[in-house]
């Protein structure tokens, strides 16, 4: 897939309609946010479109308001926040269409910034009507001359301000966005091999899809986190109270076989950091490859993480997605920490996705040496599976 870059883009004289992903986790007392990397990751386009004369007027959507007003996840935060990392002329609206956006927007001067409110505080920007979505795509257009899409995170969902205002105005990929794509498209289409895959998280069930397709791309599957006994439990395995998908078992061990049909290795922990319930306080203890009766898994155990970050070491692409276990807690964080320092330590290219295994790497001040951290959960996911994601095929060439 070849999507339009901002190569052909000149910014001069151009008030520039950006969808960016200013969808920023907040604390949930304070309303402070609490990340903001993917405000920092925007601004490389920013920067492309203020310093050539560009203007630029940002919409965005920020957490589930469902349609209406509401001031926790109102995006004067971020145009707040904007103003702490850039010196242009910020602009805040309160509105994302009508006549005081419009206002706004006419009077913006080359090199400043207009921040529209929460798209998603109206019901037309996700309705499931694509008259009523292009009818809202339409009043954002007027605003401005050029759309440029740099919300890779947002791209898998057929949403006004991802595809219908592509359709009105020249549209292209932010720098963010294109990066996002040529990485991923690289990974699957020319990886450097060993090319290895590490999947964890909690269920087996979301991510399905993405394991058959990654059993025909990768040498070896390296599988953790609660899903991982799932498998071992459709093998007859002992799994204790382990968090298990029952109705996927049979799925499970049909992965299983496919990756044995594609001679795809296909690891599963042959040891556990086990608890005796679910909880900090627990108690603890390493068994083996199967759970007794009574404790539960919630990490991968010593031996698993020698040989895990052995072969990540050895390749020369990484992919990984998904804790190892319950990280969030300090005593069960070990196995999904370790892999983080494997993938900073390795030679190749390191892709990490998914919004958990993004969070430890960053939380073990890993981030600078991976070559690419994904802004996208979904929206990776979605790719990695083949799907065509409805906000990168209209910017297709
Ligand atoms: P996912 O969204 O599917 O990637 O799953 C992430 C969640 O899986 C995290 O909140 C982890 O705490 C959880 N998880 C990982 N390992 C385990 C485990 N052994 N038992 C229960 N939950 C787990």
């Amino acid at each position: 897939m070849a999507i339009k870059g901002m190569d052909a883009l000149d910014p001069r004289g151009k008030k520039i309609i950006i969808r960016v992903d200013f969808n920023v986790p907040m604390d949930k007392q304070t309303g402070k946010i609490t990340d903001d990397t993917r405000i920092q990751k925007a601004l490389p386009t920013l920067h492309y479109v203020l310093d050539n004369g560009g203007s630029a007027i940002l919409i965005s959507h920020m957490g589930r308001p469902k349609g209406q007003r509401d001031s926790f996840v109102t995006m004067q935060k971020t145009a707040d926040h904007l103003s702490t990392l850039l010196s242009n002329k910020i602009y805040f609206s309160e509105d994302a269409i009508g006549p005081k956006a419009g206002e706004l927007a006419k009077n913006l001067k080359s090199g400043e910034i207009l921040v529209l409110e929460n798209i998603r505080f109206y019901p037309e920007e996700t309705s499931k009507e694509k008259s009523e979505r292009t009818k809202f795509a339409q009043a954002i257009a007027i605003m401005g001359d050029t759309y440029i899409d740099d919300a890779f995170g947002s791209c898998h969902r057929a949403h006004a301000s991802i595809v219908e205002l592509a359709e009105q105005l020249p549209a292209y990929a932010g720098l963010l966005l294109k990066k996002e794509v040529d990485i991923l498209e690289r990974i699957l289409k020319k990886p450097e091999k060993p090319f290895v895959a590490v999947i964890g998280g909690a269920k087996v069930s979301s991510k399905i899809t993405v394991l058959e397709k990654l059993i025909e791309k990768v040498d070896t599957i390296l599988i953790g986190g609660a899903m991982a006994y799932t498998f071992l439990k459709s093998r007859a395995l002992e799994t204790g109270n382990s968090m298990v998908e029952t109705e996927y078992l049979s799925k499970a061990f049909q992965i299983i076989d496919k990756a044995n049909f594609h001679k795809t290795g296909f690891f599963l922990p042959e040891d556990h950091l086990v608890a005796s319930e679910f909880s900090e306080k627990a108690k603890t203890k390493t068994v083996g490859k199967e759970i007794p009766t009574g404790w539960m898994g919630m990490d991968i155990g010593p031996k698993t993480i020698d040989r895990y970050s052995k072969i990540i070491k050895d390749a020369k692409t990484v992919l990984w997605n998904g804790p190892m276990g319950v990280f969030e807690m300090q005593p069960y964080s070990k196995g999904t920490y370790s892999i983080a320092k494997a993938m900073s330590k390795m030679k190749g290219t390191s892709v990490v996705g998914g919004g958990d295994s993004v969070l430890a790497v960053k939380n073990a001040g890993m981030e600078d040496k991976i070559t690419h951290v994904s802004t996208g959960g979904g929206a990776t996911l979605e790719y990695l599976e083949g799907k065509i994601l409805p906000g990168i095929a209209i910017l297709d060439k």
